[in-house]
């Protein structure tokens, strides 16, 4: 099976829509713009035209706010992509996305010494559009280890870091797990990029190989823990408390 999943295959189907894939078109996954430019070694997968563009603006959304965040920009692989940011902010054009960034910054209270609050500021980010460039990428990482699609009665729940308070103890249990894994055996870490990007992936169900809990993690700062599972679970079962505004992207 595995041979017929050639680059440039006439008979690829779009695993976003299942729609037939002309000319062998791919998408990267996580999007390319996250990357340094040259990087070797992205994950590409099946992708139709309409699906490969559709999130070009939410994919360089997400670019800016990972690489710009406190957690990633001291990184040494974000230093290019960074760059490339704040060269893009100068740009007249950019205009719209700086008065944007105006608008979220607000004051708060921000704890740079451990115990020591300080004056500072924040800005908000749209977790909607960041959610949904996480839960297309784990879309891809699924297709990519496994060769399957998300089901249509599947779901991902995507949790941020700053988030990871919400989270409940069965929760935190499954990242601590997660998080073991990569202690133990540094096979199973996906690293791209030279830790740019890295990914990992453990079964959360003996019974099922689609249930699974995902950790993402971009230039060693900022982390996404995203949860496979059938909807009907997040709504009603035990990820319940992963669910408020901006987490669910399905
Ligand atoms: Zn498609």
């Amino acid at each position: 099976m595995g041979n017929n999943n050639n680059r440039g295959s006439q008979r690829d189907f779009c695993i976003y829509c299942n729609a037939l894939v002309e000319n062998g078109t791919r998408e990267h996954t996580p999007p390319k713009c996250c990357f340094p430019k040259g990087t070797e070694g992205l994950i590409t997968v099946p992708a139709c035209y309409k699906c490969n563009n559709a999130s070009a603006k939410d994919d360089e959304y997400f670019r800016d706010m990972i690489v710009m965040s406190k957690e990633c920009s001291g990184h040494p692989q974000a230093k290019e992509p960074l760059g490339k940011v704040l060269r893009n902010l100068d740009r007249q054009e950019s205009k719209g996305l700086r008065i944007r960034l105006a608008d979220s910054m607000r004051h708060c209270l921000v704890e740079y010494t451990p115990g020591l609050l300080e004056p500072g500021m924040e800005y908000s980010i749209d977790l909607q559009r960041i959610g949904n460039v996480v839960s297309k990428t784990v879309k891809g990482l699924l297709w990519n280890d496994t060769r399957l699609r998300l089901p249509k009665r599947y779901g991902i729940a995507v949790v941020p870091s700053i988030n990871f308070d919400f989270l409940g103890p069965r929760l935190m249990a499954l990242v601590a797990e997660v998080e073991a894994r990569e202690r133990n055996s540094a096979s199973e870490r996906v690293s791209i990029g030279n830790g740019a990007f890295e990914y990992w992936r453990t079964r959360i169900s003996s019974k099922s190989n689609m249930n699974s809990v995902w950790l993402l993690r971009f230039y060693g700062g900022q982390y996404f823990v995203c949860f496979v599972v059938p909807k009907k679970e997040i709504r009603n079962g035990y990820f319940r408390r992963a669910i408020y505004e901006g987490l669910i992207a399905v």
